[in-house]
């Protein structure tokens, strides 16, 4: 830690000194997966060579502080620094239980660590751009640019990037319910061999629901190691150990008693509708969780933002302000009803789930979450819910829109 001062220190002065140190042509509020992942691709783009950046973030991130799972094909760009990958996936509930196969898609998991060390490393090669480690204290738009007040000075640009997520926009509304997806995991060894490492475990939802919508994730990394996570996509967050029972039981009743925890990891996703996109402003936009770019019915994020990076570079060449900027189409509204329901009726989301995976290929259920299904299909997963919940479905339109 103490070098990674050291080089910061050297890499700010360096820079200070060749550049007005108060304006940059770009400035990236926060240095987590849509910072680091949209500075990559600026510098990456010859377009935006001759452009300055300001990174700006409390912490030099290090460590696994995260496990990014995401499903996509066999060849992507994370594979040469992938930790796992998976052909084969498992989906249980009390109704339901398949193994299926994810071709086309493999499903991958990328440990945060080994991308915020390869991130300090290359940021020393980027040309004309600046990491700032200090606190934003304030983001404040002022018609022709954007002022990020930090622990460490003031700086302005007409395009800044802001990954800070506020709660306090969503909590101050009703219009919108707010789902989270939390969950504690524990990254265990045993002394005998157990896991099955060809398939992951995507939801099991065999264990006591309390009313809400709880299930188990279980990523294999080899016969003895895993990751298993209690998982829930309800409105409150719970004690940490009821996290924690909920894993050894589960594991008590698969006979799993004798192992070690190495790791541990926790998180708490948004799931929510809310329009974020009304916080952005010509010369502000959020991305990552703060920008709406957590799939609300899931709480995937890290593919998602890589995309839509993508898609944002694009909309950069435009010149257009930034509010402009828009993802908005019918999965949108099809997320909205499925959170106005699981909200209401929390305690069926085994059900919801598990009917989804038994009527449908649960290959044409991750298309559908990647937002790359057919009208079609999406009509075929509506018809897939039984008439009490397709009833719930078209009550929650009616309420949208009447
Ligand atoms: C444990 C965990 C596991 C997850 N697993 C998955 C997964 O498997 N698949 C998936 O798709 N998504 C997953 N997610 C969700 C999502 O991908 C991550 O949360 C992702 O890191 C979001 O990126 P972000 O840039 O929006 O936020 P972050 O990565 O949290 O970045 C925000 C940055 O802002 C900085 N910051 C905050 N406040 C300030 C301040 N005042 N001043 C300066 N800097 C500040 C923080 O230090 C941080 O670096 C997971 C989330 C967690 C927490």
């Amino acid at each position: 830690m103490y070098e990674y001062f050291n080089m910061y220190k050297c890499f700010n002065y360096f820079y200070t000194s060749t550049m007005n140190n108060k304006y940059f042509d770009y400035i990236i509020c926060g240095g987590g997966a849509s910072g680091i992942l949209l500075l990559k691709a600026l510098r990456q783009d010859n377009y935006f060579e001759n452009q300055t950046i300001l990174i700006v973030d409390k912490e030099i991130k290090s460590g696994n502080d995260r496990t990014w799972c995401y499903w996509e094909k066999p060849i992507g760009e994370f594979d040469s620094i992938l930790s796992q990958k998976w052909d084969r996936a498992q989906f249980s509930s009390d109704t339901h239980t398949s193994e299926f196969d994810l071709n086309p898609f493999q499903y991958k998991m990328l440990r945060s660590g080994i991308i915020y060390d390869k991130f300090h490393k290359q940021i020393k090669n980027f040309k004309k751009t600046k990491f700032l480690l200090a606190e934003i204290k304030d983001i404040i738009s002022k018609g022709t640019h954007t002022e990020v007040i930090t622990s460490s000075g003031s700086f302005k640009s007409k395009r800044v990037f802001s990954s800070l997520f506020d709660l306090k926009p969503l909590l101050n509304q009703n219009k919108y319910p707010v789902l989270k997806q939390h969950f504690l995991g524990w990254f265990i060894k045993t002394k005998k061999p157990v896991f099955d490492p060809k398939k992951i475990i995507f939801m099991d939802f065999n264990i006591p629901q309390e009313n809400e919508t709880r299930f188990i994730y279980l990523l294999p990394q080899n016969s003895h190691e895993a990751l298993v996570e209690y998982t829930l996509f309800s409105k409150n967050l719970l004690r940490i150990e009821e996290y924690e029972n909920g894993i050894k039981s589960y594991l008590e009743s698969k006979g799993i008693v004798d192992f070690i925890i190495e790791e541990k990891e926790k998180g708490s996703i948004p799931m929510t509708c809310f329009p974020f996109y009304k916080l952005n402003t010509p010369t502000l936009l959020h991305i990552g969780t703060a920008g709406g770019w957590t799939k609300p019915s899931t709480g995937f994020t890290f593919m998602n933002t890589r995309r839509k990076i993508d898609s944002l570079l694009s909309f950069l060449k435009t010149k257009k302000p930034l509010h402009v900027f828009s993802f908005k189409n019918r999965f949108l509204f099809y997320d909205l009803l499925f959170i106005d329901v699981l909200t209401k009726y929390n305690a069926q989301g085994s059900n919801l789930f598990a009917r989804m995976f038994q009527k449908n290929h649960p290959v044409d259920v991750l298309r559908f979450i990647d937002e790359k299904s057919s009208f079609l299909k999406e009509l075929k997963i509506f018809i897939s819910f039984s008439f009490k919940q397709q009833v719930w479905f078209l009550n929650a339109i009616r309420r949208r829109i009447f």
